[in-house]
């Protein structure tokens, strides 16, 4: 039965993206997200198939066509050069959701939040598994259709309740790779790969990378090499990327769920959090680099390992940035190129630079730390500098104010 409605939207969604074209071909006109709700009242009056589906929902479709174009015009207003909004097969298609709670869906939510059962007209009533992690008032639905499975994501209307600690916090990335350095005894073999701690904290603690990273990548690898075995547009070949696909997901699954893990741990103990900004850039530019701009320290840099971390900090730091918001604790940024915490030394205003591959931070003054911890200090003193009550007008001047130096404090 889903997958009858799922058909259903499908087609709905090519017929109005059909007519918007033949609209524009035959009478130069652009036909709007409300013509089209015209359009579709006429085509429920006629075609027994449609009226039987949630009038509301339909527009939901029509929504998100609409939002394609407006998307599209956007970025050729931006002087960019978007694809035009395309037809769906059945297999690009996601799904379709709900815009109010009792029209069209029902959520009956099990015992504390957990499991339960939605019923959707037209459908019937179909068990459901996962949480709620707040009560709330149930807003609005998707329906979507992922490799083969069904998905309902509930937006619930709440008052998300989450408690902060007592911690000041620095913390720092540990994320790339590096290498044992060669040994003695080693002769013409490559020393094995280690991956580096995921955060250093400002006392020296940290979490590990997870242990599904190696385990995930020896998976992959083994996927991969099958697929490549598969001939070309064979029907094993299909089975075979798609199993490939689906290791994917399940590792991004699992990367996620220890993203939101770390985070909320990280929240219940501090209320203030330091961190150097994050310099997208950098993180998204391939580590080889272009051939006049040759990258740094490609090989460490390389690797299955990295491409399964990638952009973890940026997602870690978004759910810092979110948790911390709810539970009112302080998250502060610091300006990497201001602060130059990888360079700095916590106790002294020494500054010194440091390659990659050097791992301790060994200072004029006395001061030796591991990398890692002591840029999460020089985080750490920035941040209480800024927020700290003890302080006078001369640290904050000294700092001139931006978006990204004013601590994010929750309301
Ligand atoms: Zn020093």
């Amino acid at each position: 039965m889903l997958w009858q409605v799922f058909v259903l939207r499908q087609r709905l969604y090519n017929a109005a993206l059909e007519q918007r074209i033949w609209a524009w071909k035959q009478n130069g006109v652009s036909l709007t997200f409300a013509d089209q709700c015209k359009e579709l009242t006429e085509l429920r009056a006629d075609d027994p198939e449609y009226a039987a589906l949630n009038a509301q929902s339909c527009q939901v479709t029509l929504k998100r066509l609409d939002l394609a174009f407006q998307a599209f015009f956007r970025r050729v207003r931006a002087g960019q050069t978007p694809g035009f909004p395309r037809f769906k097969s059945l297999r690009r298609f996601t799904g379709w959701g709900y815009k109010t709670h009792g029209d069209g869906w029902k959520l009956n939510q099990g015992l504390k939040l957990k499991h339960g059962s939605m019923r959707i007209s037209g459908v019937g009533e179909i068990k459901i598994r996962g949480e709620a992690r707040d009560a709330g008032e149930p807003k609005t639905v998707e329906i979507q259709l992922k490799r083969g499975r069904w998905f309902a994501s509930v937006t619930q209307d709440c008052e998300p309740q989450r408690a902060h600690g007592t911690e000041r916090i620095g913390f720092d990335w540990g994320i790339e790779r590096f290498g044992n350095p060669p040994t003695a005894c080693g002769g013409g073999r490559r020393p094995r790969p280690r991956c580096a701690r995921f955060l250093t904290f400002d006392d020296g603690t940290g979490v590990e990378n997870p242990r599904f990273l190696r385990k995930s990548e020896r998976q992959l690898k083994a996927r991969q090499r099958v697929v490549s075995r598969k001939k070309r547009g064979s029907k094993n070949r299909r089975k075979a990327v798609a199993c490939l696909g689906r290791e994917h997901e399940r590792i991004a699954n699992r990367r996620t769920d220890f993203l939101h893990q770390q985070s909320a741990k990280l929240i219940a103990r501090a209320e203030l959090l330091a961190t150097e900004q994050l310099a997208v850039a950098n993180m998204t530019r391939s580590a080889r680099g272009t051939v006049e701009a040759p990258g740094k320290n490609v090989r460490q840099k390389a690797g299955l390992n990295r491409s399964i971390l990638d952009g973890a900090p940026s997602a870690f730091v978004s759910m810092v940035r979110t948790k911390a918001a709810e539970a009112g604790c302080v998250l502060v940024e610091a300006p990497t190129r201001k602060i130059k915490p990888s360079q700095s030394c916590p106790a002294c205003p020494r500054q010194q630079k440091k390659t990659l591959a050097e791992r301790v931070h060994r200072c004029a003054c006395g001061c030796v730390l591991p990398r890692d911890q002591a840029s999460a200090q020089v985080c750490l003193h920035y941040a209480l500098a800024l927020s700290g009550p003890g302080t006078g007008p001369g640290v904050e001047g000294a700092l001139p104010p931006s978006k990204h130096e004013t601590p994010s404090i929750a309301a």
